[in-house]
C-alpha cells in the first residue's frame, strides 16, 4: 500500500543521507555543553551536531528539546548518540564533560576527577574521528588539553583548549565598559593559564591601534587612579562570582566556543587566544598547554603569534607553566 509520502511526491534521486562535512560532536550535555550546542546551532556553521553523555535520559531530553527547534535552525541533523560510533567522522569534537567547580573550588583542584572522565572519552573519540580537531572546554582546561593530547595520540595542532578566549572576551568587555566602546573594537589579550594565574598583556591593549599604555603609562600600576589594573582581577574573579550567583557559568563560554568552532569549520584563520602546546615558546621548557594568540583554521592551530611580551609578562607566563607542570607531572594517565 502506498504511503502518504509515495502519494505526495515522485522520487527522482533519493540523495545520500546527510553527508556531514561539518559534523560537530559535543561530549557532555550539562550547562556548558548545552550552551555550546545552542550557540553553535544558531551560528549555522555545522551540518550535523551530535551530543553524547552518560546521563541517557538527560541526553535524550536535551536533544529532543533542540530537535523541536529545528524549524528555526539551519542544521540538518541533531543526534543523541547512543555510543561513540555515532560520532564517527566528526570534524570537531568539543569536550565539556566532567565535574564542574564547586563554590570556591579552584580549577586545579578538579584535575584528577576530570582526568578519569577523559579516559572514558578521548580514546573512543580518537578511534571514530581520527582526523578531528579536539577542543577541550572542561576544567582545568589547560591540563585537560594536555591530557586529551596524550590520550588521543593526535598531533598537538589538532588538540586545543578554549583557554583564555573567554578570559580575553571578559577583558575586552570590561575595558569596553570603561571606555564606552563596543568590545569588538577594544583589543587586548589575556594569555597563559585560563584561570588564576592568567596574564593580561597590557602592553598590547589598544583601540584603533592606539595603545592604552601610550595614553596612560601608569595603566597597570597602583598609581593609576582609574583602576585599570583591577580589570584583570575582575576577569579572574568573574567565573567565581558568576558561580556564586547562579551556580555555574554557561552563556559566555558557549558563545566563545561557537566563535572557535566557526573559525575551525570555515577555515577562517582568525587569531584567538587558545590553549596550545607552548614548549620552546617564551622560554617554556615543558610539555604544557597555555593560551597564546593562535591562528585558527580547519587544521587546528596554524601558527602562534610571536607576541612581544615585557620581561614581567614572560615571567608570569613561565610561572603559569611551572604551576601547570607541577600538577601535570604527577598525573596518572
Ligand atoms: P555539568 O555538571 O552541568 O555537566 C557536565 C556533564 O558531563 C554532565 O551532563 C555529565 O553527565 C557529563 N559527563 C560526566 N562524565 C561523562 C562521561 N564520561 N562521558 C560523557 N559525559 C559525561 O557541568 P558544566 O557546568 O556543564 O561544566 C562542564 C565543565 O566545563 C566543567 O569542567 C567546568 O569547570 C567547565 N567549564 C569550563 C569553562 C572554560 O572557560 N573552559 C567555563 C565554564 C565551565
Amino acid at each position: 500500500m502506498a504511503t502518504v509520502r509515495d502519494r505526495l511526491l515522485q522520487e527522482v534521486n533519493p540523495g545520500k543521507a546527510v553527508e556531514a562535512s561539518a559534523k560537530v560532536t559535543i561530549v557532555g550535555v550539562g550547562q556548558v555543553g548545552m550552551a555550546c550546542a545552542t550557540s553553535i546551532l544558531q551560528s549555522n556553521v555545522a551540518d550535523c551536531v551530535v551530543l553524547i553523555d552518560v546521563m541517557k535520559d538527560k541526553l535524550k531530553g536535551e536533544v529532543m528539546d533542540l530537535q523541536h527547534g529545528s524549524l528555526f535552525l539551519k542544521t540538518a541533523r541533531i543526534v543523541a548518540a547512543k555510543d561513540y560510533s555515532e560520532t564517527a567522522n566528526s570534524k570537531l569534537c568539543i569536550i565539556t564533560a566532567g565535574v564542574r567547580q564547586k563554590e570556591g573550588e579552584s580549577r586545579l583542584a578538579l584535575v584528577q576527577r576530570n582526568v578519569d572522565v577523559f579516559k572514558h572519552i578521548i580514546p573512543d573519540l580518537a578511534k571514530y574521528s581520527p582526523d578531528a580537531i579536539i577542543l577541550v572546554v572542561s576544567n582545568p582546561v589547560d591540563i585537560l588539553t594536555y591530557v586529551a593530547w596524550k590520550l588521543s595520540g593526535f598531533p598537538s595542532h589538532r588538540v586545543i583548549g578554549s583557554g583564555t578566549n573567554l578570559d580575553s572576551a571578559r577583558f575586552r568587555f570590561l575595558m569596553g565598559e570603561k571606555l564606552r566602546i563596543n568590545p569588538s573594537s577594544v583589543h587586548g589579550y589575556i594569555v597563559g593559564e585560563h584561570g588564576d594565574s592568567s596574564v593580561p598583556v597590557w602592553s598590547g591593549a589598544n583601540v584603533a591601534g592606539v595603545s592604552l599604555q601610550s595614553v596612560n603609562p601608569e595603566l597597570e600600576t597602583d598609581e593609576d587612579t582609574e583602576g585599570w589594573k583591577g580589570i584583570h582581577k575582575q576577569v579572574v574573579d568573574s567565573a567565581y562570582e558568576v558561580i556564586r550567583l547562579k551556580g555555574y557559568t554557561s552563556w559566555a563560554i558557549g558563545l566563545s566556543v561557537a566563535n572557535l568552532a566557526h573559525s575551525i569549520l570555515k577555515n577562517l584563520r582568525t587569531v584567538n587566544p587558545i590553549s596550545t602546546l607552548v614548549k620552546d615558546i617564551h622560554g617554556i621548557k615543558e610539555d604544557v598547554f597555555l593560551s597564546l594568540p593562535c591562528i585558527l583554521g580547519s587544521s587546528g592551530v596554524c601558527g602562534v603569534m610571536k607576541q612581544p611580551l615585557k620581561a614581567t609578562e614572560t615571567k608570569l607566563l613561565q610561572h603559569s607553566a611551572d604551576t601547570l607542570w607541577n600538577v601535570q607531572k604527577d598525573l596518572k594517565l
